[in-house]
């Protein structure tokens, strides 16, 4: 099954995926996470997108289109993926659709999480991740249980994304508005949007995202 969780920055749709592919084997395609470790290589990709991203700006299309379409010819997309950030606007959401049909693949569902701005902005300005596991943390909502170390490989490498700051995640969000939100009505009217409650704890939202996956199956999809 292929699907797109779409929703504004800080919904949680990286942990979600991360869900998904632990009880699914799906995997995970985050645009972001490609482009972040673009710039930390310091290839041409990433030479593009270290200003953008640090201003909360999109990454030209052409750039994230072919990074994703690169990525799902890989053996493993073919267990099925979760688009986590991309597309981000109705240009890429139209590259999508020409790219899959290009590749005999079909969407099966877009999952939108909804989250109101105010959360958005004390969820993604509080958050660290431990450099060596990839555990998430929040400063108020998930602290580590000894200050400074990550409570499951025990590494004191606890790092922040650059763009995580108050001023970034503003721009961010008013980007997701601006040129994200239109996605929602593309989404409908192909009859593939499902709307969650993001705002609900995350083993809740995880269980809402099983049923559409089931009812899928169900449907024999
Ligand atoms: P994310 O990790 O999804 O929050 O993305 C972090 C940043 O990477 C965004 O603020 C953009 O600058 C860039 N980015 C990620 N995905 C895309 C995309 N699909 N199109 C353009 N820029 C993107």
């Amino acid at each position: 099954m292929n699907i797109i969780l779409l929703g504004p920055p800080g919904a949680g749709k990286g942990t979600q995926a991360k869900r998904l592919e632990d009880r699914h084997g799906m995997v995970q395609l985050s645009t972001g996470d490609m482009l972040r470790a673009a710039v930390k290589a310091g290839t041409e990709v990433g030479k593009i997108a270290d200003g953008i991203m640090k201003r909360g700006d999109l990454v030209p299309d052409d750039v994230v289109v072919s990074i994703i379409s690169e990525r799902i010819d890989q053996p493993d997309a073919r267990r099925g993926f979760i688009l986590d950030g991309f597309p981000r606007n109705v240009a890429q959401a139209e590259a999508l659709d020409a790219m899959l049909a290009k590749k005999g693949l079909k969407l099966d569902h877009v999952i939108q999480m909804e989250v109101d701005d105010e959360a958005l902005v004390e969820r993604i300005t509080g958050r660290f991740t431990c450099a060596k596991c990839g555990t998430g943390y929040h400063d108020t909502f998930k602290p580590t249980k000894a200050e400074g170390v990550c409570d499951v490989c025990g590494s004191t490498e606890l790092v922040r994304r650059a763009d995580d700051n108050e001023k970034t995640v503003r721009s961010r969000l008013d980007t997701y508005h601006k040129e994200t939100a239109p996605l929602l009505p593309y989404y409908e009217k192909r009859g593939k949007l499902v709307k969650l409650d993001g705002m609900a704890p995350m083993d809740k939202v995880a269980d809402k995202i099983e049923d559409v996956l089931a009812a899928e199956q169900r449907l024999g999809g």
